[in-house]
């Protein structure tokens, strides 16, 4: 089935058209025509290879919203018409430990959405910068009715990325909560953090963000480059969510966290970060990671972003100016997350 997208073909080189092939509609199978597809970070990071794990050409886009066009004979949770979601993963073992707990992203089989080893067709998987997508339905999500499409496309990671270690490390009301980096994760961190009850504090290094860091929901905000704003947040956090992108200091937002107090890191910056030990044992705070969430816990976030009215505030584009994101990305000038109308593709 030929399918239209945009793909980098090495590191350096603008994403430019390209087609490819999708597999047909296997008896589990949904065909999705994509409407809109985010613009993650870990897209840029991957159609740059700035993780050095990249096989080329590349098709981004892990943030998948679309309608189903067609259903294998087996396929229950959708028919014909439905809207549908694709997040980061298409397929895993579904054998494993990890699995049998859904929590298919620590599986060692993890299909990802893009860049992994297509087992149907060989080569790689090729993700939503394209018109079309064949899934297993096992590994498709059920979009609220009510929501904006284009608006939820972002959940699909970002949602699901800061959801998931807010639930797990049972942020609740009246627990004070920082977010780190006001971009597509951060934002939508301070608004699912907000209807959790917490009171949540950003920390963002652009001075422009602070009146819609408010907005957004965020109790205070601190200029995370003013070293006297950050002291007077010493030993006070019950919980911090790091989204960062880029190199920083991590110790500078230990120390702002209580005895017993956890930091949990979701961005991925390329370079390893510098942990002075001491943050750490003085408070026996904790330092971990959370990497996206399972599939019934995506079901789950976006139950309760339907329910709460929870989206992401979106800039709309056009393919053709996806290039222009990544560099707009580069410089944390996004409000908040870059959709692509996935009807461009059609005129690109
Ligand atoms: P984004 O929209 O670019 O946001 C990142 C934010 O980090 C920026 O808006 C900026 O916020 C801050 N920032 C950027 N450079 C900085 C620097 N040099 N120093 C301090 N702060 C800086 O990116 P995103 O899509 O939210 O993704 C964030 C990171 O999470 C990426 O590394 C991505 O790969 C990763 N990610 C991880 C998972 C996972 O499962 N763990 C899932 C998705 C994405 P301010 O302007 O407010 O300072
Ligand atoms: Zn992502
Ligand atoms: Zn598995």
């Amino acid at each position: 089935m030929k399918t239209n997208a945009y793909a980098a073909q090495n590191a350096t080189n603008p994403l430019a058209p390209f087609n490819f092939q999708r597999r047909e509609v296997g008896q589990h199978d949904v065909q999705i025509e994509i409407l809109y597809c985010g613009v993650c970070h870990s897209d840029l990071h991957t159609a740059r290879n700035e993780w050095q794990n990249t096989t080329y050409p590349c098709v981004p886009g892990h943030e998948i919203v679309g309608r189903v066009v067609k259903v294998g004979a087996h396929v229950k949770k959708f028919k014909e018409g439905d809207t549908a979601g694709v997040g980061c993963m298409v397929d895993s073992c579904r054998t494993c430990a990890n699995c049998e707990e859904n929590l298919e992203q620590f599986c060692d089989n993890t299909i990802w959405t893009y860049n992994s080893p297509d087992k149907h067709l060989g080569g790689m998987t090729f993700g939503g910068y394209s018109d079309s997508i064949v899934v297993d339905e096992a590994f498709v999500l059920q979009v609220p009715k009510n929501l904006n499409l284009a608006a939820v496309a972002p959940l699909l990671c970002a949602g699901i990325t800061t959801y998931s270690p807010l639930r797990h490390h049972n942020v609740t009301k009246g627990q004070k909560v920082g977010v780190v980096g006001l971009g597509g994760l951060g934002h939508i961190g301070v608004k699912l953090a907000k209807g959790f009850g917490a009171h949540v504090v950003v920390f963002t290094t652009s001075s422009n963000k602070v009146e819609d860091a408010l907005r957004l929901g965020a109790d205070e905000v601190v200029n995370s480059k003013n070293a006297d704003e950050m002291k007077k947040h010493l030993n006070s956090f019950d919980f911090i969510l790091d989204t960062v992108s880029a190199p920083h200091d991590i110790n500078a937002y230990l120390l702002l966290l209580k005895r017993d107090g956890n930091l949990t890191q979701v961005g991925v910056p390329p370079e390893p970060l510098s942990l002075n030990v001491g943050t750490l044992i003085f408070g026996r705070r904790s330092l971990s990671g959370s990497l996206i969430g399972g599939i019934k816990e995506t079901q789950e976030m976006l139950d309760f972003c339907g329910k709460h009215n929870i989206t992401s505030d979106i800039e709309l584009i056009p393919i053709h100016k996806i290039n222009e994101a990544y560099d707009r990305l580069v410089k944390s000038d996004v409000k908040y997350r870059f959709v692509i109308d996935m009807a461009s593709l059609q005129q690109a």
